[in-house]
């Protein structure tokens, strides 16, 4: 019998993110900007696999205007709650069969002023003078257009952008085609790695793209905005030598090709959208490199293998995301010479991890952050107590083990989707003991543990 596929995927800390009864195989946007890039049409079209027979099913969208809903092609019924785009397709799906639905929205594009200036506008696609950019981390994906918005959904992509021909346009994955219309330029764009929504990267602007060769057979492709080249080199070469760094710890970067966007303004904070991150210009300067600018640059970079090529099975387990590109930017730090790991991670232990525990905890479990609406999972939680977590770890195991659990984790999963289990898993596996009584007190618990062989770290005795 028919049912509808549930509205979410019932992840504590997003409860209305991705959508049930579906697997999403490819996904494809087509995006069209004005002339004066204020406004854009935007087509998804959604391959997937029912996993259950469908009367009615759900994308996630927010905002805007739906123009058409298709299912293989054919017109589909639709209504609106806040965040759903309840889809009847004409006939139900049986289980097990493939199926495409395509939605036809518009939208503005919001300001980058009024990103700032509004606490209820969430980071999507932004835009300063002639400069457009996304951020959609956790939900922003839908209120660009109609998605399966969660990262345990993702899958292979094309995007495909129409801008006016005097900008440039960029977006996740390979350049595969380019065509020059009338007065604009349509280029399409290939990920034939998974790709999460969340992580989707857009920019047009004024801009150039330098390639060059990176360490380990990388293709460096950099976006930057035009007459900055020489500004932003020394950033640059702090990519190319975090990667070399990165790769002789975790092994190969899961992508054949990798870039970051200089971008002259960051609407939404940082952001490692998939082999493009959004970084912010100036700090790629000389000067914001001896702001310590450096390791935000190491911390985006791994989060292609933390978070991008690993992706969390439900957005609690963002502490595999943030614990370990926290981990990696204060190990590169400590590399050179700038702060030591151990003098940090003992400051966060005894002076701030019972306090975020408290407060946002447990680790596994992270709710009320200060940063994002609802259940966000974002809060210094995740990052530095998730580093902690990880430090403790290979404490507890040595260095050598701590080393091949990180190596076998990113490589098993690669392109994948693994929780906390999967990880507690894995590292007891590699370690060949139960690491389960280790580390569920520091995942699931709300106070701080010992610190293995640091008897006298003492966390605060106040939470
Ligand atoms: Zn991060």
């Amino acid at each position: 019998m028919p049912r509808p596929g549930s509205a979410g995927l019932g992840d504590l800390a997003q409860p209305m993110l991705g959508n049930g009864g579906y697997d999403v195989t490819h996904w494809d946007l087509d995006l069209r900007f004005t002339d004066d890039l204020s406004a854009y049409g935007a087509t998804t079209q959604v391959s997937a696999r029912a996993t259950q027979a469908l009367s009615r099913f759900d994308l996630a969208l927010v905002g805007g205007g739906v123009d058409a809903v298709t299912v293989d092609g054919l017109t589909a019924t639709w209504t609106r709650t806040a965040t759903e785009l309840q889809i009847t397709p004409p006939r139900a799906i049986q289980a097990g069969t493939p199926f495409r639905v395509a939605v036809t929205v518009h939208k503005p594009v919001v300001t980058v002023a009024s990103v700032w200036t509004s606490r209820s506008v969430t980071p999507t696609i932004a835009r300063q003078d002639d400069w457009v950019e996304t951020s959609f981390q956790p939900s922003g994906a839908r209120r660009l257009a109609a998605f399966a918005d969660h990262p345990a959904q993702k899958a292979p992509a094309a995007i495909t952008l129409t801008a006016p021909s005097r900008f440039n346009a960029i977006a996740n994955g390979e350049l595969v085609g380019s065509r020059r219309n009338t007065t604009t330029t349509t280029r399409t764009f290939r990920s034939a790695e998974p790709l999460a929504p969340e992580l989707l990267q857009v920019i047009v602007g004024r801009f150039g793209v330098l390639r060059s060769a990176g360490p380990g057979g990388v293709r460096l492709r950099h976006v930057v905005p035009r007459g900055r080249a020489r500004a932003v080199a020394p950033g640059l070469r702090i990519v190319s030598r975090g990667l070399a760094f990165l790769q002789a710890r975790l092994g190969p970067l899961p992508l054949r090709q990798y870039g970051v966007v200089a971008a002259p303004v960051i609407a939404g904070g940082e952001l490692e959208s998939q082999g493009l991150t959004l970084l912010w210009g100036r700090g790629l300067t000389g000067q914001g490199l001896s702001w310590g600018y450096d390791g935000t640059i190491v911390h985006e970079t791994a989060h292609e293998w933390f978070g991008n090529s690993v992706s969390p099975r439900r957005w609690t387990d963002l502490w595999l995301n943030e614990g370990h590109a926290t981990y990696y930017e204060l190990l590169w730090g400590d590399a050179q010479g700038e702060l030591g790991l151990d003098r940090t991670m003992r400051q966060i232990y005894e002076r701030r991890a019972g306090s975020l525990l408290a407060r946002y905890g447990p680790l596994a479990a992270p709710h009320g952050s200060p940063w994002g609406p609802g259940l966000s999972p974002f809060s210094n939680l995740v990052y530095e107590v998730g580093a902690l977590a990880l430090y403790a770890l290979r404490l507890e195991v040595g260095d050598d083990t701590f080393t091949r659990i990180e190596r076998t984790w990113v490589a098993r999963h690669r392109h994948g989707v693994a929780g906390t289990d999967d990880f507690i898993a894995l590292a007891g596996e590699v370690a060949g003991r139960d690491l389960g009584p280790f580390l569920r007190p520091w995942l699931e618990g709300r106070t701080v543990p010992p610190m293995p062989g640091r008897p006298d770290w003492k966390p605060a005795a106040r939470a």
